[in-house]
């Protein structure tokens, strides 16, 4: 990778995945491809971020599709390391962030953080990007990242793009490929949640728990299996007393085994 990078000429735009793309990793690598001269993708399934009972060994792979794909969506060059490669096996470093992964995923997902801390610093250090990609579908990813990259001096500036979605506003996702057609119909509860709770905060409800309570019933006509809901402030995901300024409203639920996460950003 670094002989790579090393023969080229210009900034690098870079874009970590985990492979399967889809049209929410195409736009990132669009926007990328506007800002660069280099585009890199990486493709790695990254072993440290899944908990004990996850998807690891599930989760999609399909490289051969990927490479194409990135490679008509305007990337130079795809990084797909192999886990050896990466993770050696006494492997012993570990990159924490403290502050703002006490909640939301952080909580129903132990070690989740960490593993994207460690895979996003070995990555920043093998490609040194000038500019690297992110979704707001992972809205705390985008935080602690940001967070990162300030505490541990990266010289790569964190852009972003807002939630790709379904035209019945499902977030495209790789795991969307877990639904059945029945869950499929059911995983737009999302979406739905979201747009009512906007709607309710609109006329002027402003009380967190009475906008999560409707959220969470509207939900459970769907399914039981909620992780969580949060109505918290934008930038430090700290809890309000009230909705008010930047606010965050976070989900993760379950329909059927597939754990899907979707968020909204307003001012109010
Ligand atoms: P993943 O392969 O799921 O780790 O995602 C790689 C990158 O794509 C992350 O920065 C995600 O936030 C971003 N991403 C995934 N799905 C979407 C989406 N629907 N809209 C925007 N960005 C997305």
């Amino acid at each position: 990778m670094r002989e790579f990078i090393n023969k080229e000429e210009g900034s690098i735009g870079f874009v970590p995945t985990m492979g399967y793309l889809h049209q929410g990793h195409l736009a990132l690598v669009e926007k990328a491809r506007q800002e660069n001269d280099l585009v890199i993708v990486s493709i790695f399934v990254n072993p440290t971020q899944f908990g004990v009972g996850e998807d690891y060994e599930e989760y999609p792979r399909d490289l051969k599709r990927d490479t194409k794909l990135a490679e008509t969506g305007g990337a130079d060059a795809v990084f797909a390391p192999s886990v050896d490669e990466i993770y050696n096996p006494d492997h012993g470093t570990v990159v924490k962030i403290e502050g703002i992964t006490e909640n939301l995923c952080a909580s129903s997902r132990p070690g989740f953080f960490e593993g994207i801390c460690t895979i996003v610093s070995k990555l920043f250090n093998i490609i040194n990007p000038d500019r690297a990609y992110f979704g707001q579908k992972d809205a705390q990813q985008v935080l602690v990242v940001k967070k990162l990259v300030a505490e541990l001096n990266f010289a790569v500036e964190i852009r972003t793009i807002p939630i790709v979605r379904e035209a019945d506003g499902l977030a495209v996702s790789s795991r969307n490929q877990y639904l059945n057609d029945e869950e499929r119909e059911s995983a737009t509860v999302l979406y739905r949640a979201l747009e009512l709770a906007e709607e309710i905060i609109n006329e002027g409800e402003r009380r967190v728990e009475v906008v999560k309570e409707k959220i969470s019933s509207l939900i459970k006509e769907e399914t039981d299996n909620i992780d969580y809901i949060e109505i918290v402030k934008q930038n430090s995901l700290k809890n309000l007393s009230e909705i008010k300024g930047s606010v965050l409203i976070a989900l993760a639920v379950y329909i059927g085994q597939t754990r899907l996460i979707d968020n909204l950003m307003l001012e109010v």
